[in-house]
C-alpha cells in the first residue's frame, strides 16, 4: 500500500504503518490537550492508542499463523487508522480453512479480554457509546476495547470477519460462488440500513457513515472478483484464445497492414520474422497515426511496438487475464511452448466472448 512504512517483520510478515494512523495519534493527542486536560492525560490516551493497535496487530497475527497452518503466506499486514488490513496470498478456497482463518483474529481479542477479566479481576461497563479516550482505568479500558473488537469484526459483512465466517458457512451448504453473493448482499444491505438510519435519525457519525461506505465498496469487490474466478475457473489461454488471425512478414509495408485492417475484424497485428518468430506488435492506433505521419510505404517494422510477453496454450486463463491487464497491451501472443511457433493471440474481446458463451451454456445445462 502508498504512504506506508515498514516498522517490524514477523514470522515472514512485514507491518507497515500508513502515514493517515501518524495523523491519527496527533489527532488524539492534540484534542486531549487542547481540550484542557493535560500533558499527561494527552499521553495517556497516545499511549492507549498505541496499545490499541497493539491488539490490532495481535488480533491480524491470529489471520495470519491460522493461514500459515495451510501453508498460505501473508506478505504485509497495513495499519490505517480505521484497522488493520492483513494482505494474504490467497484465500483458503475450502469453507473450514475459511471460517477458522477467520475466527482466529477474534479469537485473540476474545483471549486478551478474557485474560484481563481472570488475570486483574476487573468488572467493566458495556456500552455502545463508551469513550476510550476518557481517563480511566487502563485495563479496564483495554478490556472493553478488544470486547468491541470482537463485536465489530463479528458483524457479517465483507470485509469484516463476519462476513468470512458467514460465507465459510453457507458454502458449507451451498455453491461458493452463490454463498459469497448472498454473504456480500447481506453486508451491503446491513451497511444501507445502518446508514439511513442515521440520516434519518440525524445521529450522524463521521466515522461510522465512511466505514458503511467502505463495507458497501468491499462487498460489491468482493462478489466481482469471486463471480469473475469462477467464470474464468478450469479455462485455459487456448480456450479462449483468437486462433483464426493474420499475421505480417518483417518486410510488410504500412499499405499491407491497412489492407488488412479494412478486410476484416483484426485490430492489431503480430509481425514475425522469417523463421516465424515473433517481432513485434502493430497496434490499429499506430497504424493509423503512422500513415499520416509517413505514408503508406514505410516499414511496419519501423512503427510496431516490441512484443509483449508471450503466454502459453496451457496457462491457467486466470493467471493471463492478470498478465494482459498488467502489460497494458491489446494483445498477449500465445506461443507453443515445443514449436515455438505463434498460435494465437489473447485479447480481452475474445475472452470476454468465451466467457458470454461459457455463461450461456452453464444456462442451457441448467
Ligand atoms: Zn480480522
Amino acid at each position: 500500500m502508498k504512504w506506508s512504512f515498514r516498522i517490524f517483520t514477523f514470522a515472514g510478515t512485514e507491518v507497515r504503518i500508513h502515514v493517515t494512523f501518524f495523523l491519527l495519534l496527533l489527532f488524539v493527542a492534540s484534542q486531549s490537550f487542547l481540550g484542557g486536560q493535560g500533558l499527561t492525560v494527552a499521553l495517556e490516551s497516545t499511549l492507549f492508542i498505541l496499545t490499541m493497535f497493539t491488539c490490532v496487530v495481535l488480533h491480524e497475527f491470529g489471520h495470519v499463523l491460522a493461514a500459515r497452518g495451510y501453508g498460505i503466506r501473508t506478505p504485509d499486514i497495513t495499519l490505517l487508522p480505521i484497522g488493520g488490513v492483513a494482505r494474504l496470498e490467497r484465500m483458503p478456497r475450502k469453507p473450514s480453512q475459511e471460517f477458522v482463518v477467520a475466527i482466529c483474529g477474534p479469537l485473540v481479542n476474545v483471549i486478551i479480554a478474557a485474560a484481563i477479566y481472570l488475570g486483574l479481576g476487573i468488572n467493566a461497563e458495556f456500552h455502545p457509546g463508551y469513550d476510550f479516550l476518557k481517563s480511566g482505568h487502563f485495563f479496564e479500558k483495554l478490556m472493553v476495547w478488544n470486547v468491541f473488537m470482537v463485536a465489530f469484526n463479528l458483524i457479517p459483512a465483507f470485509p469484516m470477519d463476519g462476513g468470512r465466517v458467514l460465507r465459510a458457512l453457507l458454502a458449507m451448504f451451498m455453491e461458493y460462488g452463490k454463498a459469497t453473493r448472498l454473504a456480500a448482499s447481506l453486508g451491503q444491505g446491513i451497511a444501507m440500513v445502518v446508514a439511513i438510519h442515521m440520516l434519518l435519525t440525524s445521529t450522524f457519525q463521521p466515522m461510522l457513515l465512511l466505514i458503511c461506505f467502505f463495507i458497501f465498496m468491499a462487498a460489491g469487490q468482493e462478489a466481482a472478483s469471486v463471480t469473475q474466478q469462477e467464470a474464468t475457473r478450469n479455462l485455459r489461454v487456448r480456450d479462449a484464445m483468437l486462433t483464426d488471425f493474420h499475421r505480417l512478414p518483417p518486410h510488410a509495408r504500412l499499405r499491407d497492414g491497412v489492407e488488412l485492417l479494412l478486410a476484416g475484424v483484426q485490430q492489431d497485428f503480430p509481425v514475425l520474422d522469417l523463421h516465424g518468430g515473433m517481432q513485434g506488435m502493430l497496434t490499429r492506433h499506430d497504424l493509423i497515426s503512422a500513415l499520416a505521419d509517413k505514408g503508406p510505404d514505410h516499414p511496419v517494422i519501423d512503427v510496431m511496438r516490441p512484443s509483449p510477453e508471450a503466454t502459453q496454450p496451457a496457462t491457467d486463463l486466470t493467471l493471463a487475464l492478470d498478465a494482459l491487464s498488467a502489460c497494458d497491451c491489446p494483445a498477449l501472443p500465445v506461443i507453443d511452448p515445443i514449436s515455438g511457433e505463434l498460435v494465437g493471440l489473447l485479447t480481452a474481446e475474445n475472452i470476454g466472448e468465451t466467457l458470454m458463451v461459457r455463461a450461456a451454456l452453464m444456462k442451457a445445462r441448467a
